[in-house]
């Protein structure tokens, strides 16, 4: 027996592999059956060129728990090592790149996580186990087996051990404060996360499956078996040729994912990419609850099928981490933190061609099939509507496909939009005045006046709409957006023309203080307007500035506008014959009844009218009988 010492640099890293990864000890397991894969991919790749001609027998990888023995082993029948091989790359390659991830580790952690923990490969195994044991066999002929064993101090032995058949079994001995990892359900727990889809077959344990058999008389049973448990898909969806699969394996791969899913997903996108960088993987458009609740952190990253992290912040735009789906990429560099990753190159490359695909897949649905598109629109709208706000790539190519939908539920692009209202729709300024509403329910009655008035309304009813609303503002040349209860019909559209008032400004002033005493100063304000004598007396508008603003703050952003009150606009309009009148009742008590009709009216249209108010308002009128 041969007995040595890991050549250590700095410290004896065993108790730093411990304590740095406290919370994230499972790695190890991802770890060793990472080597196993690549140990067998190796193998295969060898023996399709002609360097290996031995047998390959079934390469599938096992993982075995013995709770008794207080053991895990991955097993795999890969290339092996020789002894030779043992000590350069257990021993020296396997130890100085952990060491070099230690140290940086070290240096970046603190502040911001690594990404997936990735590189610390074989000695991971030291933050469960006590003792390691690795038995292993090489391809090469006349290999004999050896044992390599090391208790986690810098000291290892090295003998030989007969080994009948090819390749590597790593035996960890786990440590008393690690014996969670003995547990079965534990075990499984981690293959499902990890090993969901690698491309070698990974057996644990054995599970009970049923199947018919003919018996004797060639009658059917039905028959209980004992069948090794498979933990993987070895080829998923995302590995395969667009051009192989059809929408219903798409459908059913987005199950594979996510099998806790009732609903399916409304498109998806494949990408695949292998130059400049290789990039595969199935993007979902997933079906948002009414609620718009959006989850992100549904997408999740793979290097080479091996499940890394389900947080891709960072890696993908922002917008894209709403979408569900995978990604695999080997290029996306894993053993470095998040601060890094978002300026490395690559990274910043691989994030603008996915946004790229995305739109490219956007505008070909949208060419191709309208109808569809509009129909999916309201549940893709939150997507592309952040996307055009946090993406200035996305936006200039989403310009192309996103549409506005008006009250009558039609859809319009924005220049179809455009052209659409221009003539009806220009103001003074030559700007093109986008009327919206952000709920038809509430702003019915102001719907209703636009569209007496020739006007046509959209429903921009999301909670980033008001983002949305402002970025199309600034976008889009001039165009102004004002909702539709933000002015009286008469004026949501400024022309130059304006009536003339029947009332004088003496009768305006003295009427104004009546009015006023009425209202809560702080929410309302008094107009007077020259409307038409057809229009209501008394309307309350809500100005677009202060409430636009407001609405953003309320979604993120700007925090001290969200604590202001609601400002109100009692818009007066001074040609309403109801409005003359009030300035001639000599009744005071008469007049303060009917200017609070007035007003309560004017809160009802706009569903502002609860409570004590509301009662008061039911009995007064009953009264003016
Ligand atoms: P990495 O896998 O990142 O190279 P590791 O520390 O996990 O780092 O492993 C070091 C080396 O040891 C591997 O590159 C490989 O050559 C060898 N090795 C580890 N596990 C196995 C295995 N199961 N079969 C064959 N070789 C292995």
């Amino acid at each position: 027996m041969q007995k040595g010492k890991i050549n250590v640099q700095t410290e004896n890293i065993f108790p730093i592999i411990k304590k740095f990864l406290y919370s994230d000890h499972e790695i190890f397991l991802r770890e060793l059956i990472s080597n196993a894969v690549d140990a067998t991919q190796k193998l295969r790749t060898m023996s399709s060129k002609g360097e290996f001609r031995g047998e390959m027998g079934d390469l599938h990888i096992e993982v075995k728990v013995d709770k008794n023995a207080k053991t895990i082993t991955v097993s795999d029948r890969g290339i092996g090592m020789t002894p030779e091989e043992v000590d350069r790359y257990i021993n020296q390659i396997a130890f100085s790149s952990a060491e070099e991830w230690i140290s940086k580790y070290k240096s970046e952690s603190e502040t911001n996580p690594i990404i997936g923990h990735f590189g610390l490969g074989f000695y991971s195994s030291f933050m469960v186990a006590s003792r390691v044991e690795l038995h292993t066999r090489s391809y090469k002929k006349n290999s004999k087996g050896v044992l390599w064993s090391c208790e986690g101090t810098p000291e290892f032995s090295l003998e030989d051990k007969p080994k009948k058949a090819r390749g590597t079994d790593v035996v960890l001995h786990i440590a008393d404060d690690s014996l969670e990892f003995l547990e079965e359900p534990k075990i499984l727990e981690l293959l499902k996360k990890y090993c969901k889809f690698l491309p070698v077959e990974i057996v644990f344990g054995t599970e009970k499956q049923t199947r018919k058999e003919k018996d004797e008389k060639g009658e059917e049973k039905e028959v209980t078996v004992e069948n090794p448990r498979v933990i993987n898909n070895t080829t998923p969806a995302w590995t395969r040729k667009p051009n192989e699969l059809k929408e219903e394996d798409y459908r059913d791969f987005y199950r594979e994912l996510y099998p806790m899913s009732f609903e399916d997903p409304l498109f998806n996108i494949h990408l695949n990419v292998d130059y400049p960088f290789n990039l595969t993987g199935i993007l979902y458009f997933p079906k948002v609850k009414q609620n718009f609740e959006v989850q992100r952190d549904k997408i999740q990253l793979y290097c080479n099928q091996v499940f890394v992290t389900d947080s891709v912040e960072g890696i993908v735009p922002d917008f894209l981490t709403l979408l569900h789906g995978v990604i695999d990429s080997p290029d996306i560099p894993l053993n470095v933190s998040r601060s890094f990753l978002q300026s490395d190159s690559s990274v910043k490359k691989i994030s603008s061609h996915i946004t790229k695909k995305v739109a490219g897949k956007l505008e070909e649905i949208f060419k191709s099939s309208r109808e569809d598109f509009e129909k999916k629109w309201d549940d893709i709208k939150i997507f592309i509507e952040y996307g055009m706000i946090s993406d200035d790539k996305f936006r200039e190519r989403a310009r192309k496909f996103c549409l506005l939908k008006n009250a009558e539920g039609k859809y319009f692009t924005l220049d179809e939009y455009r052209e659409h209202i221009k003539t009806q729709q220009t103001d003074k300024d030559k700007k093109v005045v986008h009327i919206y509403s952000t709920n038809p329910e509430e702003q019915h009655s102001a719907i209703e006046a636009a569209s007496e008035k020739g006007y046509d309304v959209l429903i921009l009813d999301t909670p980033i709409d008001s983002h949305f609303v402002n970025m199309l503002e600034t976008e889009l040349e001039n165009v102004s957006f004002i909702r539709v209860d933000a002015e009286v019909a008469e004026r949501l559209i400024k022309k130059e023309d304006e009536m003339p008032s029947k009332l004088s400004q003496e009768q305006k002033d003295e009427l104004k203080p009546i009015i006023e005493k009425h209202l809560d100063k702080q929410k309302f304000q008094v107009a007077f307007e020259n409307l038409s004598e057809t229009d209501q007396p008394m309307v309350i508008t809500q100005p677009e500035f202060m409430r636009r603003m407001k609405d953003m703050s309320a979604l993120g952003g700007m925090n001290y506008m969200g604590s202001l009150p609601d400002s109100y606009t009692l818009v007066v309009n001074s040609n309403h014959p109801l409005i003359g009148k009030l300035l001639e009742e000599k009744d005071g008590e008469l007049r303060d009844k009917q200017i609070n009709q007035l007003i309560d009216l004017s809160l009802l249209a706009k569903n502002l009218l609860k409570g004590e108010k509301l009662t008061r308002f039911v009995r007064r009128s009953v009264d003016l009988f």
